[in-house]
């Protein structure tokens, strides 16, 4: 379990992260979703004891980063992934990190083998793929057997097949029982991945919420038809007591109407359909909404802001 409160990070003028209170739970994956400079990487680096937060305070099962007896056992991250050792093997890269933090070097091979990189285990780190070079990093992460890992951006660069394998591996660490933190400014990347969500804008939490409710809230559907028959589909949809939205490309959207409804509603009027299909509100789009009036609201008051995002986003 990861516990903020309140936690604050400025750098002079700038308030990179604004009183997070919020917490990771074990056996699941909880995604940290914010745009590019939202402070992600800023609330990652408190967690771990890199930077000292100016308010606030986080603790890693009740205790701060460096009240840790052995840190690595308890948490492992991946942070910049394109912090690799150049110079040395894979197998020599992490075997350094286990003999300074006292694991055995046993665990460097158990390691390697989660990630893949056995066969490659000896040569030079420099020569690593993006993809390789996040795997090594990963291994790094999880050499200690840690209960909670964070990984930040994990995905960014790689291929559809690294891609895959991480979101695999994350799921099942979280099903082993451990607390799982990614950050992501991809909703579509966390709307794969996470069980549960933390939303961030310009610092400040702006949704806590699972994974399902946010789905749930934001998967508004509606059907999209398109016709020969213009007039007379408008009129009996009208009839029907149904509201259209013509979306320009010739096509109508009718919200709160089943397919089938429609479908029966034209075949009664002998209407020809070219299409009747469901769309579904996409959630990129609704995290695009919900982080772009955290900008606006950032211009106005904070009070105006405590009202509209008061229990609505905020919900465990
Ligand atoms: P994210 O990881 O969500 O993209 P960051 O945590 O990297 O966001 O950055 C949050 C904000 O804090 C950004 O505006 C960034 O420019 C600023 N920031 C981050 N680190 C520093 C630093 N060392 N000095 C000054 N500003 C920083
Ligand atoms: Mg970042």
């Amino acid at each position: 379990m990861i516990e903020l409160t309140g936690l604050t990070k400025r750098y002079g003028e700038k308030v990179a992260v604004n009183q997070l209170t919020f917490a990771v739970r074990p056996g699941i994956v909880t995604g940290f979703l914010g745009p590019n400079g939202a402070g992600k990487s800023t609330t990652m680096r408190m967690i771990l004891g890199l930077d000292h937060p100016t308010a606030g305070d986080v603790r890693i099962d009740g205790k701060h980063y460096d009240q840790l007896k052995d840190p690595m056992r308890y948490i492992g991250a991946l942070l910049d992934a394109k912090a690799v050792h150049g110079g040395r093997s894979a197998y020599h890269h992490l075997l350094c990190l286990a003999q300074a933090n006292g694991i055995p070097s046993r665990r460097v091979h158990e390691v390697l083998d989660t990630v893949g990189l056995t066969a490659v285990a000896r040569k030079k780190a420099k020569g690593f793929s993006l993809g390789m070079g996040q795997r090594l990093g990963i291994a790094g992460a999880l050499l200690g057997d840690p209960r909670i890992l964070m990984f930040d951006e994990p995905v960014n660069g790689l291929d559809p097949e690294g891609i895959h394998w991480i979101r695999t591996l994350m799921k099942t660490l979280a099903a082993q029982g451990r607390t799982v933190f990614v950050s992501s400014h991809l909703m579509s990347e966390m709307a794969l991945t996470a069980d549960h969500l933390v939303v961030i804008g310009q610092g400040r939490l702006l949704a806590d919420l699972s994974m399902a409710d946010f789905i749930a809230r934001n998967s508004r559907s509606c059907v999209r038809i398109r016709t020969p028959q213009r007039e007379r589909l408008l009129d009996v949809l009208h009839g029907a007591g149904l509201t259209v939205v013509e979306t320009g490309s010739g096509a109508f959207e009718v919200d709160a109407a089943k397919p089938e409804r429609i479908g029966e509603l034209a075949a009664q009027h002998q209407i020809v359909l070219h299409e009747l299909s469901t769309q579904q509100a996409s959630l990129e789009e609704a995290f695009m909404r919900l982080t772009a009036e955290s900008v606006e609201y950032h211009a106005h008051s904070d009070s105006a802001a405590g009202q509209q995002w008061g229990d609505g986003w905020r919900k465990d």
